[in-house]
């Protein structure tokens, strides 16, 4: 498939709602192959498919990040590219198996810029994760974790208000109706982006940290 630069394709008369394309059997699987069909925004148009969610329909644990990446977008499953190594380092520093939990993200479709044969991401606008919403709101309907975790500042704002700082409230247990308990960290791209090495561990080891309150607050 042609991919085109996002930037060139947005249209005012897009739609901007997942909602029509949600399937009337709202299980996973019913889900899962519907959200392939999606044109709710305009991102499907240069992505190569969607990349929704991924784990047992009873997961305990739901972790929320914020689009998929060049490999996920390639794979068709989150977090399979460097950030998803670097979750399941910090979901095994937990003691979390990440085959026990739910991953997804915000928005389903890639959104990316292309620079010569790169394609780099791009941060979704709002009316793009408002247009997916409902695709989450399906999947935290349908698995109705115990725990859900915010992975970076694009989930925590689409769930928690444009207002929210992970900076200031990354590990902490929140008060929320999405689930009995709710955290919030940085996306595990932030890592990758560490300067060197050493800045690297600290953020591996902070990021673990994190994902530990979750595992201990699973555990009482
Ligand atoms: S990003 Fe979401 S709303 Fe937009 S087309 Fe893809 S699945 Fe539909």
């Amino acid at each position: 498939m042609r991919t085109l630069p996002s930037r060139t394709i947005a249209s005012a008369s897009e739609p901007n709602d997942a909602t029509p394309f949600l399937p009337d059997r709202r299980s996973l699987s019913a889900l899962r192959e519907s959200v392939q069909d999606c044109r709710g925004c305009h991102l499907w148009r240069g992505a190569t498919q969607a990349v929704f969610g991924e784990g047992l329909k009873r997961a305990r644990v739901m972790l929320i990040g914020e689009q998929p990446g060049d490999k996920e977008d390639l794979a068709g499953k989150p977090f399979v590219g460097p950030a998803g190594r670097e979750l399941d380092r910090g979901l095994e520093a937990a003691g979390i198996e990440r085959k026990q939990a739910y991953v997804t993200n915000v928005v389903k479709h890639f959104k990316f810029e292309e620079r010569g044969r790169r394609r780099i991401h791009q941060t979704p606008k709002r009316f793009e994760i408002e247009a997916c919403k409902p695709w989450l709101d399906e999947e935290l309907e349908t698995v109705k974790p115990e725990a859900v975790v915010l992975l970076g500042a694009t989930a925590a704002k689409a769930l928690l208000g444009s207002s929210f700082r992970v900076t200031q409230h990354r590990g902490e247990l929140l008060d929320s109706e999405l689930a009995p308990i709710l955290s919030a960290t940085i996306h595990p791209s932030a890592i990758l982006r560490a300067p060197d090495e050493a800045a690297r561990a600290a953020e591996r080891e902070a990021f673990a940290d994190d994902l530990r309150v979750v595992a201990q607050a699973l555990s009482r």
